[in-house]
Order: structure tokens, then sequence, then C-alpha cells
């Protein structure tokens, strides 16, 4: 037999709690320590459409935080309901909870602040209706009338007067004080609107004055800093990404100041953060830099009631997230780039030209030395191929490089005039030399631009040519040239290889690699890429095959782009592979008329620019 004794008998082992009890546990989960407190009632004020809120705290919001604002206030019958358990204004049904709106309904802040402070609430509606509540622990010590212009006071002092141990898990006054400044200065970000004042003592700590966000970041982390940052505004799959990163060219900051919204509530999460320091590895592992991040997207695609203090927020699609906020910040660096690039501006205005709008081409005037665009015609890779330039099926590029014959452009080199159908340069061009470039640890390419040093990464960057060149060779129909080899070479494939092989055959061949069954589980390869050295054949088709694997998708659309991708990897030089002079030229010529010349098929970076600024800056001008 079970014995279960309700609350008063004697020998009751199991109680049912009081309120007063259930209150203070509650409290414990929402209101951590004063920065929480500061927390609820300041997105409280924000709900009650404050335009200006003050803060004012003494002794790090363990004796007194004061928020104060110029919300609708409340009137008396809501003061007598706002500081009890589960009641809010905010939400009707549970419904509700999957359409958020406000900065949070549970109903629980100010009566979990309640229950372990003395709060005075003094409020009144703009018609006058309202009062002030003075409480202890939760239950009314005193009543008051209240008259004053409309708005919400909250007076909070001895937080958790009555919860002892949690008071004594409390950090320094010091400690505390810069968790409350945190959470001012995140929710001043996240409404640069609002006029915030924050007090320490008496001392005035933070002034935000109404206005854009660049200026409200300037007050929070200073104006030298977010002079320079950039405005990102990105949307991909639903899921819209703006707000200000550093460039990548100012990421030595002291602190990594990351600030993160979602619907501008803050939140913290692991995904996004790892979004943003991949995005800025390849600037440097010490990167420190700025990223006040505003995610927004549909409601059923996350949650942030998950805890209890709302901090976390919890994607349904956690690796579309990543990607977007990935590719949002890579998308603010490359328009940075493109709008440095004089090269790149041009590509810019010729996609204007390409839309039949009034062609108004905006050519950067490139200072004379400046430029890296030069059109060199096909030069083979290796000894092996010798008639690769009969046959270059790949036309976009050639149609793209074309328009620079415009005398605007005037900067057409060919290393080789007279070759091809490249234009002589015209008379009134200016004379040009190519830049210097040579080659790091046979790696990476580095040359001269306008702007300073630009370093390449060669892998990256061939990859980025040739996929765009398979992309459209799988798209439009032509074969891209091969070279049939003298002797066939047997190639062995495991199952997964076989089946991959048989969906992908048609499109391997249009790619230039002619690959017959043989036998059994052997195979030969009859023909390769014209690039291909012969000695990376049999290495290529399994890289190729192994790379086709690893997406089981079955979209045609994804397919394609799988083959171009492992097409790519494999045809393009590899790190070690020793490049002359010409094919340097040729790559950097070949990548600036790509798509989309900063990022390989996989979205690492191709190139790397560092300004005459930065190099100022290290040698300390
Ligand atoms: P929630 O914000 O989830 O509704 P709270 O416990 O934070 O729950 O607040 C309870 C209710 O008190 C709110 O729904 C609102 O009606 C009222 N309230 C709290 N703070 C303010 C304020 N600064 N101005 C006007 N009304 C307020
Ligand atoms: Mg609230």
């Amino acid at each position: 037999m079970v014995n279960v004794y309700i609350l008063g008998m004697k020998s009751a082992e199991i109680h049912i709690l009081t309120d007063e009890i259930i209150n203070k546990i509650a409290a414990g989960e929402v209101i951590e320590r004063p920065a929480s407190a500061v927390k609820e009632l300041i997105e409280n004020s924000i709900d009650a459409g404050a335009t200006r809120i003050q803060v004012q705290i003494e002794q790090g919001g363990k004796k007194k935080i004061l928020v104060a604002d110029n919300g609708k206030g409340m009137g008396k019958e809501d003061l007598n309901l706002c500081y009890l358990r589960h009641t809010t204004s905010k939400l009707q049904s549970a419904d509700d909870l999957f359409h958020l709106q406000t900065n949070g309904f549970r109903g629980e802040a100010v009566a979990s602040i309640a229950a372990i402070s003395k709060m005075t609430i003094s409020t009144a509606t703009e018609d006058g209706d309202g009062g002030r509540l003075i409480l202890k622990g939760g239950n009314i010590e005193d009543e008051q009338t209240y008259t004053s212009g409309h708005g919400t006071t909250f007076l909070i002092e001895d937080l958790f007067f009555n919860t002892p141990v949690r008071r004594t898990f409390l950090g320094s006054e010091t400690s505390e004080g810069t968790r409350i400044l945190d959470v001012v200065l995140k929710t001043a970000i996240a409404h640069p609107e609002i006029r915030f004042d924050y007090k320490v003592g008496d001392k005035a700590v933070f002034i935000g004055v109404p206005g854009e966000l660049r200026s409200r970041l300037a007050e929070a982390i200073g104006s030298g800093v977010a002079k320079n940052l950039l405005p990102v505004d990105y949307t991909e799959a639903g899921v819209h990404v703006s707000g200000y990163i550093s460039p990548t060219t100012e990421t030595n900051g002291k602190r990594h100041h990351q600030f993160l919204f979602m619907r501008k509530r803050p939140i913290e999460s692991k995904v996004i953060a790892k979004a943003i320091s991949q995005a800025y590895e390849p600037y440097g592992a010490q990167c420190k830099p700025v990223t006040v991040l505003f995610l927004d997207m549909p409601d059923q695609e996350f949650d942030v009631n998950v805890h209890p203090a709302k901090r976390e927020v919890r994607f349904a699609n956690q690796n579309l997230v990543f990607l977007v906020v990935n590719h949002a910040i890579r998308d603010t660096f490359q328009k940075d780039l493109e709008a440095k690039s004089p090269f790149i501006d041009l590509s810019a205005s010729m996609v204007q030209a390409d839309t039949g709008d009034a062609p108004v081409p905006q050519y950067q005037a490139a200072p004379a030395y400046s430029a890296p665009i030069y059109k060199t015609p096909e030069v083979p890779r290796t000894n092996e191929v010798s008639d690769r330039q009969k046959t270059n099926s790949y036309s976009v590029a050639d149609d793209v490089q074309d328009l620079f014959s415009q005398p605007e452009a005037g900067k057409i080199i060919s290393l080789e005039p007279g070759q091809g159908n490249v234009p002589e340069p015209k008379p009134e061009s200016a004379p040009w030399t190519p830049p210097t470039l040579f080659q790091i640890a046979n790696t990476y390419i580095a040359g001269e631009d306008a702007e300073g040093l630009l370093i390449i990464d060669q892998h990256a960057a061939h990859s980025r040519i040739l996929y765009e060149r398979a992309l459209a060779t799988l798209e439009n129909g032509s074969d891209l040239d091969s070279q049939e080899l003298l002797f066939p070479e047997l190639i062995e494939f495991s199952k997964m290889e076989k089946q991959v092989f048989s969906s992908v055959e048609m499109q391997l061949k249009k790619l230039g690699f002619f690959v017959e069954h043989f036998g059994g589980d052997t195979f030969q390869i009859r023909s390769i890429p014209s690039a291909l050295p012969l000695s990376r054949a049999i290495k290529a088709v399994h890289q190729f095959l192994d790379s086709c694997a690893e997406t089981g998708d079955a979209d045609p659309k994804h397919i394609t782009d799988t083959i171009a991708k492992a097409w790519s990897k494999t045809n393009a030089y590899q790190a070690g592979d020793k490049l002359k002079p010409e094919e340097m030229a040729q790559l950097m010529g070949q990548l600036m008329s790509t798509e989309e010349p900063l990022k390989s098929p996989y979205g690492a970076p191709t190139l790397m620019r560092i300004t005459l600024d930065e190099l100022a800056k290290k040698f300390k001008h």
C-alpha cells in the first residue's frame, strides 16, 4: 500500500509545496543572477513600447536594480496581476507559443523576481490609471496611489534576500556588474531606436542616443571599430542574416565581440559561433572579429523557449543555419572585395549590360600599375598535352573576356598577341605590363595589385575555374576536349565505385573521361581530360567517383553540381604543383573571369589580399 500524505498530516513525507516555495524554485531557474533580472525587466519595457529606458544599479545589482521606462504602463487591475505567477498579457493560448512576436511571454519574470526580492512597481497608463505596489518576497506590503506620465518603474532591492544560498553563489560586484553591462549593451544594440541610459551608482556608464545601428555600435563598442565594419544583408533558404562584421583585415581586436540576435532577442548559439569562426579562419587563427548578426527565419524553424532564461535558441535545421550564416559572412567579404577591386567592378557592369538595362558601365579608373586583368590564350599545362589549343569548347569565359575589348576597359593584355581571337590592344590604351607573379611553396601565387599584395591559393582558384567550366559543359552540351591514351590504363572498381560509375558515365565522358568496362571489376581508361597528367589518371578516376559517392542525392541539379565539383577537384592544380609564369598569369586571368572568383567550389577562399594600409600597420608606420 502506498501512503500519500497531504500537507498538515504529521507523518507526511510528501508535501504539496506552498506557492511561496514554488515561486522561489521557479525564480531560481529564471533569475540566476542580477543580470537576468535586468534582462527580463528591459525586455518587458521594450514589449510595452518604450522609447526610453533607464537602468541604474548598485553593488552589481545585488543591492539595487532600477528599470524605468516610458512605455504604455499598467492600469491598476494589471498591476495587481503582473507579479503573480503565470500572468501575462502577451499569450492567450499554447498556440501562441509558436508565434513569437514579443520578447517573451512566460508570465514568469516579474513573479520570479518579486518572489526573491523587495520590489516596488510604479506604473501608470496614458489615461492616468495605475498605482504603486510594494512587495516583499512576492507578498504585498503596501499599496499607494501613483500619478505620473505613462510608463513603468521597477525598483528591485536586495535580490536573493530570502535565498541566502544563491546569494553566496553570486560573483563579485564587478563581475555581476559586467554581466549587467553586457545585457544592457546587447539590448541597446538590438534596439538602436530606443534611448538607453545606464548608470552604476551615480555614474553614467552608457548612453545610447536613438539612431542607426552603426552609430549605436559606435556607442557600444567604440567608434574606431564601428566605422570599419561591413554591413551584412543576406538571405538564403528563408533565413535572413543582417548586421555588421569586421572586415577580414580588421580582426585583431582585443576582444571577440560577438552579438547574436534572433528577431532582436539576444541569443547564444554554438552553431552560429562555429559558422562565424570558420568563415574567419582563413584570415588567421588569432582572429578576433566583431560580429553583430541578426537572424530571422520562419517561426517553425526555431525555438527560443528551450531554456527558462531564454538564452539559447534551438534550430530545427542546424546545418542550414550554419551554412547560411557562413555564406552570409563570406558573401559580405566578397562584396567588400568587389567594391575594392577595379577588376570585379568591370564584371559587375558587364552583368548589367547583359540584362539589357541601359548599360551605364561605371568603370572605376584604375591606377596605371593596377588591375590584374589580362587575357591569355590557353596554354598546355604539361608537356604531355600537345594539341589543347585547337579545341577549346569552353566559351563562357571567352565571351566574358571579350567584353574587355571595350575601349573603356582598356587593359586587355595578351601574352601572345595575335593568337586566337584576342583583339589587338587599342593604340590609345596605356601600355601595361602584367604584374610579376611568383609561387610560394609551389602552392600559392603572389603578386602585386592596386591594393597591395594579392595571394592566390592555386588549387582553390583553379578548382573555381574548372568547376564553372564543367558546369557549363554539363549544362550546355559540347564536350570538353580529352586526350586519348595510347595504352589504355586498367583500373579496378569497388562495388560502390561501379555503382556510381554507372550513374555518371555519360557526364564523365562529356568531361573528358572515357572509361569502358573490361571484365569483372576491371575497367579501362581510354581517355582523360587534356589538362590532366597521365600519371594522375587512375587516382583521378577513383577520386572523382569517391567525391560523387559522397552525396547520395538524386536531384539532377545536385548531381551535376557534384560531378562538376569532383571534376574540378581532380583536375585542378594541386598544392605542390610547380607552375610556369604563363600558367600563373593564365590562372589569374581566368579566375577573374569566373562568376565567383573569390570562392572555391567548396566555399574556401581563393585569394587573399594584404593591403598597403595593412602592410604599413604591420611595419608600424
Ligand atoms: P511576460 O513578459 O512573459 O508576459 P512577465 O512576468 O515578464 O511576463 O510580465 C508579466 C506582465 O506584466 C506582462 O505581460 C505585462 O502585461 C506586464 N508588464 C511587465 N512589465 C511591464 C512594463 N515595463 N510595462 C508595462 N507592462 C508590464
Ligand atoms: Mg517578460
